[in-house]
């Protein structure tokens, strides 16, 4: 099989599940025990936690564990926004194109009367900096952001983002789940008050994450409990958390990473637009993240492609996992501009650290004849 959906998850690297079958086995016993078992395990976790933080550009400190990025998602909106200092300091800025779990926040929060502003996208998918920076001002008490978008792969400007956040008083959080482990990354240099992660984006397992934050920072916490430092509640989960830790150790020179997925994925744009007609790329103007392509072949519905995509051994998704298969155009397309009916021909490849060359190659070879007589029949129904 070649797996082309490393955006949706990818698979546990072989050294993290050793790493993980050993802390399952072996250190079972809760950190927070008193006994010699115990102990241990309160060693593993603050050994995992070390390791992990020093990947990440924080201090150990500044890591909380979580059960993935929706949760540290969650957590960090709800306790910035609790912790805002100043009464009059409650709007939440989000842009459209966040992941569902956070645009369902994002109308949760509305329901219970926390005003919410929605900042738009230009039809290649990047953020509308102008409307950003006129509806970030003193009343805003945080801004969620995505650092890329899970479909499109656009990078989100950050930096600027940041700046504006900055300049207003306002807290930055960022949803970096499709970001770390694709791009190197620090949090000391990243301008945010907090940062979401998921291992599973990583090769690292599901049901594991962290939420980055800031030391310092106002936070109130909303799984109560004793542990991470009363930031989160609930025994930890330190095969996972160990699991986590091994796999962004594993991450290594990211960049040279980039550079050849990058080049995978152009030559993969530019050879099937050179082997059909009407074939089209989603923000191939923007800077994206080096192994995403969404594009779509003329009209042709994505589930028709994603047929033979499977029959060619090939696993892909009509756009996030979490919502694939459902017949609603993607929230990300429509925020773009795109028609319904282009939208649902929605098609995400997104490449990894096991695509080869020989992959593209494969499809660039045996996609294209099962695509052309769609196409062609396409055609001369437009016509008729
Ligand atoms: N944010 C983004 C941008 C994502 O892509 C995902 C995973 N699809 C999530 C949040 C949620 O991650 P998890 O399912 O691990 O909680």
């Amino acid at each position: 099989m070649i797996y082309l959906d490393h955006n949706a998850t990818t698979a546990p690297a072989p050294a993290v599940l050793d790493a993980m079958l050993q802390v399952l086995g072996s250190v079972w016993a809760n950190a927070s025990s008193q006994h010699a078992p115990g102990q241990q395990a309160r060693r593993t976790l603050a050994d995992a936690r070390a390791r992990a933080a020093q990947v990440l550009g924080c201090k150990p400190a500044e890591l909380i564990f979580t059960s993935g990025a929706t949760e540290a998602n969650h957590m960090a909106v709800r306790g910035l926004l609790a912790a805002a200092a100043a009464p009059r300091r409650r709007r939440v800025v989000f842009s459209q194109v966040e992941h569902a779990g956070q645009l369902r926040l994002a109308r949760a929060l509305a329901a219970q009367g926390v005003p919410v502003d929605m900042v738009g996208v230009h039809p290649d998918g990047q953020l509308d900096l102008q409307q950003a920076a006129a509806l970030i001002g003193p009343e805003t008490a945080l801004v969620a952001l995505m650092a890329a978008n899970n479909e499109t792969g656009v990078l989100m400007p950050v930096a600027e983002v940041a700046a504006l956040a900055h300049a207003a008083g306002a807290a930055l959080h960022l949803d970096a789940t499709q970001f770390i482990g694709k791009l190197p990354f620090h949090f000391g240099a990243c301008g945010a008050a907090a940062v979401s992660l998921s291992a599973h984006k990583f090769h690292g397992p599901k049901g594991v994450g962290a939420l980055l934050l800031r030391q310092g920072q106002p936070f109130v916490a909303q799984t109560l409990g004793s542990q991470e430092r009363g930031r989160r509640g609930g025994t930890e989960n330190l095969p996972g958390i160990v699991g986590m830790a091994t796999a962004l150790e594993l991450l290594g020179d990211l960049s040279a990473q980039a550079t050849r997925l990058r080049a995978l994925r152009d030559a993969l744009e530019r050879g099937l637009a050179a082997a059909l007609p009407r074939v089209h790329v989603w923000g191939q103007a923007a800077e994206r993240l080096p192994g995403t392509s969404y594009l779509r072949f003329g009209r042709l519905e994505a589930d028709v492609v994603l047929q033979r995509l499977e029959r060619l051994g090939v696993a892909a998704s009509s756009g996030a996992a979490c919502s694939s298969g459902g017949t609603e155009p993607s929230h990300v397309l429509r925020a773009m501009g795109v028609a319904p009916a282009e939208a649902l021909a929605a098609v995400r490849l997104s490449l990894g650290a096991g695509s080869t060359a020989q992959d593209v190659a494969y499809l660039l070879q045996s996609l294209p004849p099962l695509l052309e007589p769609l196409l062609r029949e396409e055609e001369a129904l437009a016509a008729a």
